[in-house]
């Protein structure tokens, strides 16, 4: 009798699955590049063939970038490293600086129509490369993603996003289902361009930054993007403008401080999105996240701008500004490593 009652619910469970598998996916639903522990391989770079992506990625980007009659080879003699992959196959590469404790997640190229941040942040990898001491002697971390959107990048004109996703509206913040398909209808009129994805996470761009995130454990992070021409912080502190905590002046107190070294650049209060890093990071997980907006994305700008951000830039890595663990919410973050645990034991 026992076996009975169970054979018959399996069999009823069996006949269940095949009604519902019989339905034909939702227009649009298979074309949505969920990024799961069954995909990752996808997106993951096999450790053998780190070297040779990195390089022809490279040579292709040193190529596109004499377009703009930038002549410097973008890579230099940095050490580039790269875990993961686009959709077109282009590596997400970063490069990692000095071994101190305090570490700044420093990143350009999230909006690659936006060209100015992307040479600045090849550029500040290789000056960081060729001065050991700006973080040798300061005992300081630098993590540096100078083309977090290569896929925006290598299209015929860059764009804003993936091709599909504005990839700084993907992250998966607290508000992403209730308010992300408003905003972007809303404000943006649904504009193609701000589209944040069918759901958050989707895109391996984004990914790569939480990654970032989960595996540095930044203290702090510095975005470059144009063509607003402000300084915009989010994180503790922000839209509090009294009975602010120690640890909340001080980390409001980091935009300030690179304003100050870039004679006074202009300092917005400007909200967050639904998606946004500014949300994720700095809202959600009160990590102080500075979005440096340069004033245009005129390639023939690059070496002004050089002049002008280099000391800010420097001062986003040297602010002493250490978080204190307990008040950061990484659950989120935890979230992907599960993901990884559960990929590698399927490989291994
Ligand atoms: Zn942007």
């Amino acid at each position: 009798m026992v076996f009975g009652g169970i054979f018959f619910a399996c069999e009823s469970l069996v006949n269940a699955q095949m009604v519902a598998t019989s339905l034909p996916l939702k227009r649009g639903f298979s074309k949505i590049p969920f990024i799961s522990p069954y995909n990752m391989p996808r997106y993951s770079i096999e450790q053998a063939r780190e070297a040779d992506l990195i390089k022809t990625f490279c040579k292709n980007i040193r190529q596109r970038f004499r377009r703009y009659s930038w002549y410097s080879d973008p890579c230099g003699g940095v050490e580039w490293h790269a875990d993961l992959r686009t959709a077109a196959g282009y590596p997400l590469i970063y490069a990692s600086f000095g071994s101190g404790k305090d570490t700044t997640l420093f990143m350009g190229g999230v909006h690659p129509d936006e060209l100015t941040p992307i040479h600045l942040s090849f550029r500040f990898a290789r000056y960081l490369n060729a001065h050991p001491d700006v973080y040798v002697k300061h005992g300081i971390k630098v993590i540096i993603a100078p083309i977090v959107n290569p896929d925006g990048f290598f299209q015929k004109y860059p764009l804003r996003t993936n091709r599909t996703v504005d990839v700084n509206r993907n992250f998966f913040t607290l508000d992403w289902y209730e308010k992300a398909g408003k905003a972007w209808r809303g404000r943006r009129n649904g504009v193609a361009r701000y589209f944040p994805g069918y759901f958050p996470n989707t895109e391996v761009e984004t990914l790569f930054q939480v990654k970032l995130i989960d595996k540095f454990k930044p203290d702090k992070i510095f975005s470059v993007h144009a063509p607003l021409g402000f300084l915009d912080y989010d994180g503790p502190g922000d839209q509090k403008p009294v009975h602010l905590s120690r640890l909340e002046r001080k980390a409001k107190q980091f935009v300030y401080a690179v304003s100050k070294k870039t004679r006074n650049y202009r300092v917005v209060d400007y909200s967050f999105y639904p998606g946004s890093l500014g949300n994720y990071a700095g809202n959600e997980r009160n990590l102080p996240t500075i979005t440096l907006e340069l004033k245009t994305t005129e390639p023939s700008k690059v070496e002004e701008y050089w002049l002008k951000f280099l000391p800010g830039f420097l001062q986003s890595v040297h602010y002493p500004f250490r978080k204190n663990r307990s008040e950061v919410n990484d659950n989120a973050t935890r979230f992907f490593s599960i993901y990884d645990q559960i990929y590698l034991e399927n490989q291994g």
